[in-house]
């Protein structure tokens, strides 16, 4: 793109909020810490780009929930992570929002419906009484000698100022701590996981699906992309049952530029490329399945997500760096505000999965804390971790805990009158354990 410069003009925008927690996105880590806060009486609010919560599980159509179960070769199951994880799956179920969980190697997850998340995120935001603004963009920030003290944003009211105390970067990209000047990494050398473009197929007779294993259809399409009858990139794909029966989650695609380029989530030109490349294989995968896989003859899609789904971009550099030693030897934490016992699901140029065996480890508070900026905790999928430990810790049951420890821990300083940095950690701890969390 072009390289000449427009001076952009100074101008008073109004400052139309002055809030004690400013939460910035609503994916599955915002959702949580805007209603954690909002329920321990914080002027808190929300500000997302689309006209819905859910991120990535929605927008993304990522669909399931994992990361709440334990992990075992005997592929014993025990749910080991609750707190606002376990709150939201059972206000899922509870409007047959959510299946039963289903094997993913030593562990499992359970998928999900779309509209059924974006309307417990609803009750749930407007039960707590979040202020709302959708249709938002995070824009920029507002420093005050090296503390975060508001932000600027961008709709279709033009550009604006929201004040307050303290901030929570869910956007998954870590736009408000790269923003802020906070030190942010991207990957390992530069390299991050693919994206993925999912979509769902209604029409699906899973009686006769379920004939062939998940490595009989890897396999398959192994041999006809080597016939060269079929152009699939990605050979370990999830065919998914949704909650309603006759429906699949189709997580198959991989997005990368040509020569297995990486793509940049926080570049506009490969996004936009993205969606289109995402779209045209969802096609081609959807020939695949119709042609070959039994069960499979009848269906159609039913759609594809709302955008590309980023598995990573920026994340963090924190007080603690999460390490992949740390999941590979299932490290506990003295300020742990969450477990997982999710595999390290790395998607590069096939799918690499390792298991934990029958433990799990723990994610320590200090990975939300930005070095260099104050008055911002960073949650979710940009959490401070190396390549491989986020491509374990980044799944959605963990994203809840993380905005669920983040929401307290706002509103601990805030109390208390000191950085997110200095509150203390027992008590966030006790707070999440007296409200379900398994720590
Ligand atoms: C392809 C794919 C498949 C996955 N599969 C699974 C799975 O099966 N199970 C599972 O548990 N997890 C899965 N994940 C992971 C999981 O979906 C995400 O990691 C999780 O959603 C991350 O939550 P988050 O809150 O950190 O960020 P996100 O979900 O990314 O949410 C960020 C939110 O911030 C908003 N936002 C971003 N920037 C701005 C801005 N500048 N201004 C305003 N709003 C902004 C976005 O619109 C979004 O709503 C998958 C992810 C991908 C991409």
């Amino acid at each position: 793109m072009g390289s000449k410069l427009h001076m952009e003009t100074a101008r008073a925008i109004p400052v139309i909020a002055e809030m004690d927690v400013v939460v910035i996105g609503g994916g599955p880590s915002g959702v949580a810490a805007a209603v954690t806060a909002a329920e321990q009486g914080m002027r808190t609010m929300v500000i997302e780009r689309y006209g819905f919560f859910g991120g990535m599980s929605v927008a993304g159509l990522s669909g399931t929930v994992c990361g709440l179960y334990s992990s075992s070769r005997t592929n014993r199951l025990e749910q080991i992570v609750d707190g606002f994880a376990g709150r939201f799956v059972n206000l899922l179920k509870s409007k047959d929002g959510i299946a039963e969980p289903v094997p993913f190697g030593h562990t499992a997850l359970c998928v999900h419906d779309p509209l059924s998340w974006k309307e417990t995120a609803d009750a749930l935001i407007r039960g707590a009484g979040v202020h709302v603004l959708f249709h938002t963009w995070f824009a920029d920030v507002i420093m005050d000698e090296g503390r975060l003290s508001g932000i600027v944003i961008e709709n279709k009211e033009g550009r604006r100022a929201i004040r307050g105390k303290v901030f929570i970067d869910a956007t998954g990209d870590g736009d408000v701590a790269a923003r802020a000047g906070a030190p942010c990494l991207f990957g390992k050398d530069g390299f991050v996981q693919f994206p993925t473009m999912i979509f769902r197929m209604g029409g699906v007779d899973w009686k006769l699906a379920s004939r062939m294993s998940p490595a009989e259809v890897e396999a398959l399409i192994g041999e006809q992309v080597s016939s060269g009858n079929y152009e699939l990139p990605r050979r370990h794909v999830y065919l998914l049952p949704m909650p309603r029966r006759n429906e699949a989650l189709i997580n198959a695609t991989r997005i990368a530029k040509p020569g297995n380029g990486v793509v940049n989530g926080t570049v506009t030109e490969d996004l936009t490329w993205s969606e289109f490349e995402g779209r045209r294989q969802i096609r081609e995968y959807e020939r695949f399945l119709r042609d070959l896989v039994p069960g499979f003859k009848e269906s159609y899609i039913i759609d594809s997500a709302v955008q590309i789904g980023i598995r990573q971009t920026r994340t963090i550099l924190g007080e603690y760096v999460l390490k992949n030693d740390d999941i590979l030897n299932a490290r506990k934490f003295r300020t742990a505000i969450a477990r997982s016992a999710w595999p390290i699901e790395a998607h590069g140029e096939e799918v690499k999965i390792a298991y934990l065996n029958d433990d799990y480890y723990e994610i320590p508070y200090e990975v939300m804390l930005p070095r260099g900026v104050e008055q911002l905790l960073t949650v979710g999928r940009c959490i401070s971790a190396e390549h491989e430990a986020l491509a374990s810790a980044r799944v959605t049951a963990q994203c809840f805990e993380e905005g669920f420890a983040a929401g307290y821990a706002a509103y601990s300083a805030i109390r208390e009158r000191v950085a997110p940095k200095q509150v203390d950690v027992g008590e966030i701890r006790k707070f999440m354990v007296a409200h379900g969390a398994n720590l």
